[in-house]
C-alpha cells in the first residue's frame, strides 16, 4: 500500500472567487482509511477528482506512494487507484463478471486470469454462489449487492489505493451498516490505502483509521485518529 500525500494542493474551479479546496496538506499512512468528513460543499469530492486527475490541481501537489502525480499519466495514474462512488457506476448493459473485468482486461490479462480474479472478488465482498453471481446484470441485484459490486470492480486489479466518495450513502440504513462492517473486515485483510468520504460524522468515526474534517475548501482537524481529533 501506498501513502497519499496532499501538499497545499488547491483547486480553483474557472475563475471562481474562492477555491473549493484551499491549500489542503493531509497524508493518508499507507494501509489505513482516512475519513473526510464534512458539510456538503467543503471540497471533499473535489479532493477526490483531484487525486485521480479528473480535475486539475490549481497549486499544490499530491503524491501517492512518493510520486507526484503529475509526473503520470492519467490513465495509467487511474488504472493504479480503485474508485468507488454512490451511484456504483456499473455499466447496465454488461454481467457482473464483465464490470468487474473492465481494468483487468484493459490491462490485457487473459480471460481466464479475468474471470478467475471475477470470482475470487465476489466472495471476497460476500456475494455468492459466485457462479450465479457472476452472470446477473446489475438491475438483477439489489442496491447492496450492486455496491458489493462496485467495491469488488475497485479492487479487481490490485490498485494502490481506494478513493470511496459517500459508497453506502445510497443504501438503506440496515444494508449500510452491514456493508459498512464488511468493507471493515475486508479492509483489515487487504490494507489498501483508503480515502473514504461522508458527509456522515458517525460513519467517518466508524470507518475512519483517521479522520479529516474539511469544511468550505479548507481543512478544520487534521487527520487524526477520531478519538484525539473528538477530545481537542
Ligand atoms: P463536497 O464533496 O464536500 O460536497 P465539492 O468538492 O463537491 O464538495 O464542492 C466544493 C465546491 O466546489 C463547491 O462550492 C462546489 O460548488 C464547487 N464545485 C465542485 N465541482 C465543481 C465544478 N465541476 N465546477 C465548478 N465548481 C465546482
Ligand atoms: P442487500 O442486503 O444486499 O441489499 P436485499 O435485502 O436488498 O439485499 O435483497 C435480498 C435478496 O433479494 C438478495 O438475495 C437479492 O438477490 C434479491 N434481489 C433484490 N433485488 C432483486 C432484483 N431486482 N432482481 C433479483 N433479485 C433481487
Amino acid at each position: 500500500a501506498a501513502e497519499i500525500v496532499f501538499d497545499n494542493a488547491t483547486k480553483r474551479y474557472g475563475n471562481a472567487d474562492t477555491a473549493a479546496l484551499d491549500q489542503l496538506s493531509l497524508t493518508v499512512h499507507a494501509g489505513e482509511i482516512c475519513a473526510l468528513v464534512g458539510p456538503s460543499g467543503g471540497g471533499k469530492t473535489t479532493a477526490l477528482t483531484l487525486v485521480n486527475r479528473m480535475a486539475d490541481l490549481t497549486s499544490g501537489d499530491i503524491r501517492i506512494g512518493g510520486t507526484s502525480i503529475n509526473d503520470l499519466d492519467p490513465i495509467s495514474l487511474r488504472r493504479g487507484i480503485g474508485y468507488v462512488i454512490q451511484q456504483t457506476g456499473l455499466f447496465p448493459h454488461m454481467t457482473v463478471e464483465a464490470n468487474i473485468g473492465l481494468v483487468p482486461k484493459i490491462l490485457g490479462w487473459d480471460a481466464r486470469r479475468t474471470s478467475a480474479r471475477a470470482h475470487e472478488l465476489l466472495s471476497m465482498v460476500g456475494l455468492a454462489p459466485a457462479e450465479d453471481m457472476a452472470a446477473r446484470y446489475p438491475n438483477q441485484l439489489s442496491g447492496g449487492q450492486q455496491q458489493r459490486v462496485g467495491i469488488a470492480r475497485a479492487l479487481a486489479a490490485d490498485p494502490q489505493v481506494m478513493l470511496m466518495d459517500e459508497p453506502f450513502g445510497a443504501l438503506d440504513p440496515i444494508t449500510r451498516v452491514n456493508l459498512q462492517d464488511e468493507f471493515l473486515k475486508l479492509h483489515a485483510k487487504i490494507r489498501k490505502t483508503a480515502l473514504f468520504v461522508t458527509h456522515d460524522i458517525d460513519e467517518a468515526i466508524k470507518m475512519g483509521d483517521r479522520i479529516a474534517i474539511l469544511r468550505e475548501g479548507g481543512i478544520l482537524a487534521q487527520c487524526d485518529t477520531p478519538e484525539r481529533i473528538l477530545t481537542a
